[in-house]
Protein backbone atom coordinates (compact mmCIF):
# COMPACT_ATOMS: atom_id res chain seq x y z
CA UNK A 1 0.00 0.00 0.00
CA UNK A 2 1.10 3.30 -0.89
CA UNK A 3 1.55 5.77 1.48
CA UNK A 4 -1.16 8.30 0.02
CA UNK A 5 -3.37 4.92 0.16
CA UNK A 6 -2.88 4.96 3.97
CA UNK A 7 -3.14 9.43 4.61
CA UNK A 8 -5.77 10.89 1.92
CA UNK A 9 -4.82 14.02 4.06
CA UNK A 10 -4.91 16.29 1.00
CA UNK A 11 -8.64 15.29 0.29
CA UNK A 12 -9.46 16.35 3.40
CA UNK A 13 -8.10 19.42 3.63
CA UNK A 14 -7.20 21.27 0.19
CA UNK A 15 -10.12 23.07 -1.64
CA UNK A 16 -10.39 21.58 -5.43
CA UNK A 17 -10.88 23.77 -7.84
CA UNK A 18 -10.58 23.10 -11.50
CA UNK A 19 -11.96 24.11 -15.20
CA UNK A 20 -15.28 22.73 -16.17
CA UNK A 21 -13.67 20.79 -19.29
CA UNK A 22 -12.97 18.40 -17.09
CA UNK A 23 -16.33 17.64 -16.34
CA UNK A 24 -18.11 14.62 -17.71
CA UNK A 25 -18.90 15.24 -21.02
CA UNK A 26 -16.23 18.16 -21.50
CA UNK A 27 -13.68 18.11 -24.11
CA UNK A 28 -10.80 17.96 -21.21
CA UNK A 29 -12.12 15.02 -19.67
CA UNK A 30 -9.95 12.18 -18.31
CA UNK A 31 -11.51 8.68 -18.43
CA UNK A 32 -15.32 9.75 -18.35
CA UNK A 33 -14.79 12.59 -16.69
CA UNK A 34 -16.04 14.18 -13.44
CA UNK A 35 -19.28 13.72 -12.64
CA UNK A 36 -21.48 16.61 -12.46
CA UNK A 37 -23.00 15.78 -9.10
CA UNK A 38 -19.43 15.57 -7.47
CA UNK A 39 -18.93 19.49 -7.94
CA UNK A 40 -20.45 22.76 -7.35
CA UNK A 41 -20.38 25.69 -9.61
CA UNK A 42 -18.43 28.77 -8.59
CA UNK A 43 -18.05 30.88 -12.08
CA UNK A 44 -18.33 29.79 -15.16
CA UNK A 45 -14.77 28.92 -15.82
CA UNK A 46 -14.70 27.23 -11.69
CA UNK A 47 -16.05 24.12 -10.51
CA UNK A 48 -15.24 22.97 -7.35
CA UNK A 49 -15.22 19.15 -6.07
CA UNK A 50 -18.08 19.06 -3.49
CA UNK A 51 -17.34 18.54 -0.04
CA UNK A 52 -13.80 20.34 -0.52
CA UNK A 53 -14.75 23.64 1.03
CA UNK A 54 -16.69 22.29 3.98
CA UNK A 55 -15.93 22.64 7.50
CA UNK A 56 -13.86 20.53 7.91
CA UNK A 57 -13.18 19.71 4.22
CA UNK A 58 -13.56 15.97 2.97
CA UNK A 59 -14.10 15.44 -0.92
CA UNK A 60 -17.25 13.76 -2.04
CA UNK A 61 -14.95 11.39 -3.96
CA UNK A 62 -12.55 9.94 -1.14
CA UNK A 63 -13.41 6.75 0.47
CA UNK A 64 -12.13 5.17 3.43
CA UNK A 65 -10.77 6.43 6.34
CA UNK A 66 -8.44 9.19 6.57
CA UNK A 67 -4.74 8.05 7.69
CA UNK A 68 -6.00 4.88 7.59
CA UNK A 69 -7.13 3.45 4.62
CA UNK A 70 -8.56 5.57 1.71
CA UNK A 71 -9.53 5.14 -2.11
CA UNK A 72 -10.24 7.73 -4.72
CA UNK A 73 -13.88 6.38 -6.00
CA UNK A 74 -13.20 8.28 -9.48
CA UNK A 75 -9.59 7.65 -9.22
CA UNK A 76 -9.36 7.17 -13.56
CA UNK A 77 -11.73 10.25 -13.62
CA UNK A 78 -9.98 12.57 -11.12
CA UNK A 79 -9.37 16.30 -12.22
CA UNK A 80 -5.79 18.03 -13.15
CA UNK A 81 -5.01 19.45 -9.51
CA UNK A 82 -5.70 16.23 -8.13
CA UNK A 83 -3.16 14.72 -10.86
CA UNK A 84 -0.67 16.98 -9.90
CA UNK A 85 -0.47 16.67 -6.19
CA UNK A 86 1.67 13.99 -4.72
CA UNK A 87 4.14 13.97 -1.92
CA UNK A 88 6.39 15.85 -3.67
CA UNK A 89 4.32 18.85 -3.07
CA UNK A 90 5.06 21.45 -0.85
CA UNK A 91 1.16 21.32 0.46
CA UNK A 92 1.77 17.70 1.36
CA UNK A 93 2.96 18.05 4.69
CA UNK A 94 0.88 20.96 5.45
CA UNK A 95 -2.15 18.89 4.76
CA UNK A 96 -0.76 15.49 6.72
CA UNK A 97 -0.88 18.38 9.88
CA UNK A 98 -3.81 19.41 9.30
CA UNK A 99 -5.14 15.89 9.92
CA UNK A 100 -3.11 15.48 12.61
CA UNK A 101 -0.64 13.23 11.18
CA UNK A 102 3.00 13.04 11.32
CA UNK A 103 5.10 14.73 8.67
CA UNK A 104 6.88 12.85 5.81
CA UNK A 105 10.43 12.83 5.88
S1 LIG B 1 -1.33 14.52 1.80
FE1 LIG B 1 0.54 13.76 0.80
S2 LIG B 1 0.81 11.65 1.58
FE2 LIG B 1 -1.31 12.29 2.02
S3 LIG B 1 -2.49 11.49 0.28
FE3 LIG B 1 -1.93 13.62 -0.16
S4 LIG B 1 -0.01 13.49 -1.35
FE4 LIG B 1 -0.32 11.50 -0.33
S1 LIG C 1 -11.27 13.54 -6.67
FE1 LIG C 1 -10.20 11.90 -5.66
S2 LIG C 1 -8.03 12.54 -5.63
FE2 LIG C 1 -9.28 14.37 -6.03
S3 LIG C 1 -9.68 15.32 -4.02
FE3 LIG C 1 -11.38 13.94 -4.47
S4 LIG C 1 -10.88 11.98 -3.52
FE4 LIG C 1 -8.99 13.21 -3.67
Amino acid sequence: MSVCQSCGACCASLRVDFHPAELAGGAFAWGAGVPLVMTVPVTPAIVRLRGTDDAPPRCVALAGEVGVAVSCTIYAERPSPCREFDVEHPACNRARRQCGLPPLD
